[in-house]
């Protein structure tokens, strides 16, 4: 008999519904994929491993005996926020074309921004044909906070797009033509350096509120910034009071606290925001039902399953 892998999602129903017919096709030769809902006591609690999309958590805790989980999010701040720290392990999702997939996005947004192209939309709106002067990408410093999977994938990128690039993170890093800093002083001296920051770091206790008045004070003069990692992270009545009086001077937000973004929201109507609805880089079900019944199909065999969250990290 084939082990059953339940699949626990809170997302949309069309989107559930595919998942649903997606991951038992692709795991049928190795498990059964079942909704949580629709799984006896019985099976809930022979379950080993579940597959989780964004799950509620306390449907993770009604399956008892749960060695782990595997996430077909990347974000996982949800689960590691609200699930006991001796519950089951946390496996994200680690998929090369959603860092590809990102760092399209990045490229993207930064030639948007280097470009001047909010400046060219403003200036339509008034009939007002003014060249602005054209900076070449080597002039343009790009700084990213957080260089983990996502984020060296879009260093990278920049770098072959002719950018200078500088990144931060936790641990101190040696990445070829990028420069890289870690401690409070390093985050410092990325934005005091940046022309754009893009932030693609994960949503802890450390990066909650981590954007916040004094370390927007620290931003180069008419800097700009990107978030495609969480809303919180920003602690967004500092950003528009830093867009209003400066430094910053345009932000691009695919990620906000509270999604979809309220009706009532400022940011959709600020003239130096780019609203976009968490699309930078979604999961690419093509290729993240593969690395998900791989990840599953060794830990059958072997018993061992993927590297999986630090829990006193929180990413
Ligand atoms: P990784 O875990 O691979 O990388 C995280 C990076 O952030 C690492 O470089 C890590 O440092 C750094 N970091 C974490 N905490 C700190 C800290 N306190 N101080 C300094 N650096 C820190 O994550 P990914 O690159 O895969 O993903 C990043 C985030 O992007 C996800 O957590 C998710 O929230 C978001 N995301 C957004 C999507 C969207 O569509 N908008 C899609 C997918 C993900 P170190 O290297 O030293 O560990």
């Amino acid at each position: 008999m084939k082990p059953i892998v339940p699949f626990l999602s809170s997302a949309a129903s069309e989107e559930r519904g595919m998942w649903s017919q997606t991951l038992p096709a692709a795991l049928n030769d190795i498990a059964d994929v079942l909704a949580f809902e629709d799984m006896t006591p019985a099976q809930r609690a022979a379950a080993r491993v579940a597959i989780v999309a964004n799950p509620d958590p306390a449907e993770v805790r009604a399956l008892p005996n749960l060695k782990w989980v595997q996430s077909l999010w990347a974000g996982v701040e949800r689960l590691t926020a609200e699930l006991p720290e001796d519950g089951p392990e946390i496996v994200r999702l680690v998929d090369p074309q959603m860092a590809q997939t990102m760092s399209e996005a990045v490229l993207a947004w930064t030639l948007y921004l280097h470009r001047d192209m909010p400046r060219y939309r403003a200036q339509q709106e008034k009939k007002i044909w003014q060249p602005q002067t054209l900076k070449l990408p080597s002039e343009r410093t790009i700084g990213i906070i957080g260089l983990g999977e996502l984020g060296r994938a879009s260093a990278t990128r920049l770098r072959q797009n002719g950018f200078q690039v500088a990144g931060w993170s936790r641990s101190k890093k040696h990445l070829s033509g990028i420069t890289c800093y870690n401690g409070a002083d390093g985050l410092q001296s990325l934005v005091a350096s940046s022309d754009i920051v893009v932030l693609l770091a994960p949503l802890t206790s450390e990066t909650e509120g981590l954007l916040n008045s004094e370390l927007l004070a620290c931003f180069k003069n008419n800097a700009c910034l990107i978030n495609f990692a969480r809303g919180p992270i920003i602690d967004t009545p500092a950003m528009l009071a830093s867009l209003e009086n400066g430094p910053l001077a345009h932000a691009v937000l695919d990620v906000f606290a509270t999604e979809p973004l309220p009706q009532d929201s400022p940011l959709w109507t600020h003239p130096q925001v780019a609203v976009l609805p968490h699309i930078s880089a979604p999961t690419i079900p093509e290729t993240a039902v593969q690395i998900v019944r791989d990840n599953i199909a060794a830990y059958f065999e072997t018993g061992i399953h993927p590297k999986s969250v630090d829990r006193s990290r929180g990413y």
